[in-house]
């Protein structure tokens, strides 16, 4: 197979299908979709903040003049995909969300990832390392107008659009986007290509069963939340990536290794070497926590600080951290 597209920007997937890509797909370089049916459209995320959504929002135009959109649909509730959402609700759209999702889309969420880029400290050095692009200050949290569960199906000028909720996962109220009729996926961050997926909710048995659940839809083209547009073949490869860390995990748990023990053992193989292979420090405590709901889930910000150790970015602080 060549190698993908992977410019910035618009690229037309056929059919009546866009993606909007940014690389490199690490933290906060999110993508976006379009589909289009007759005289709408249908939004696929927004991204992490107002410059960049803006930016997006006119290199759609060469589809939108025609197709105004209609609807946004928000995947999740991070930051990096509901950021812009207020460039597009000043416009008449409706916006659509799982209910789980909608209910972690807060102003204090939104306000806490702006803050961290000015702490004090390795966390704040990390945090202005991954996040020092964006623009974080000044964002207005602005959830869905209207919610889902389960499933529920969107008529984009006469074309069906699928949502599917399939989180709890990455977080708690992941969905998917399914356009039957162009046999196409937008995933959200339900698959990450080319880096590694951050179990921030899990379990990772649900992650792992959505990834089974886009295997057996009759879908050629998948647009991953980062990375480049795929197919089946990355969802397997994400999937092993799941299966070996959820494997290995387990196996320390039952050999009475602590958390950090788990992470310092764990074998990651062919997936070692992947960008932000520190986000193990994470998808290993989701593990322990499925098995030993006592451990207590630390917020974001502690776990990012093991992140950064794991990486090597502040290898000092990775012991003293508390799980
Ligand atoms: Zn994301």
């Amino acid at each position: 197979m060549s190698a993908p597209d992977y410019r910035k920007g618009l690229h037309d997937l056929g059919q009546g299908c866009h993606a909007w890509l940014q690389p490199d797909g690490s933290w906060g370089w999110s993508n976006a979709g379009l589909i289009t049916g007759s005289g709408t459209s249908l939004l696929v995320d927004t991204l992490f903040d107002l410059p960049l959504t803006r930016e997006m929002l006119d290199g759609l135009r060469p589809v939108t003049d025609a197709h105004p959109l209609g609807t946004l649909v928000n995947t999740h509730s991070d930051p990096d995909h509901i950021n812009g959402n207020e460039l597009v609700a000043s416009r008449d759209v409706e916006i659509l969300a799982s209910a789980a999702a909608a209910e972690l889309i807060t102003q204090e969420t939104v306000d806490a990832v702006a803050l961290v880029k000015k702490l004090d400290g390795t966390l704040g050095d990390f945090a202005r390392h991954i996040f020092g692009p964006f623009a974080l200050d000044g964002i207005t949290a602005t959830g869905p107008d209207r919610t889902f569960t389960g499933e529920e199906s969107v008529d984009v000028g006469g074309r069906e659009v699928r949502l599917i909720q399939v989180g709890p996962a990455h977080t708690p109220g992941d969905a998917i986007v399914h356009v039957p009729d162009a046999r196409l996926l937008y995933a959200g961050d339900i698959l990450f290509v080319g880096g590694t997926p951050i179990a921030w909710a899990g379990p990772i048995d649900r992650w792992i069963a959505a990834l089974d659940l886009i295997l057996d839809l009759d879908v050629t083209v998948i647009v991953p939340g980062h990375g480049p547009v795929s197919g089946k073949a990355e969802v397997s490869l994400m999937r092993e990536y799941l299966v070996t860390v959820q494997t290995q995990a387990r196996q320390r748990y039952e050999d009475g290794l602590d958390v950090d023990a788990a992470i310092d053992t764990i074998e990651l193989g062919k997936f070692a070497e992947l960008p932000e292979h520190g986000r193990l420090a994470q998808n290993v405590l989701n593990v322990y926590q499925q098995l030993d709901p006592t451990i207590p889930r630390p917020d974001r910000l502690t776990v990012l600080t093991k992140i950064a150790a794991l990486e090597g970015f502040a290898p000092d602080t990775f012991s003293t951290a508390t799980s």
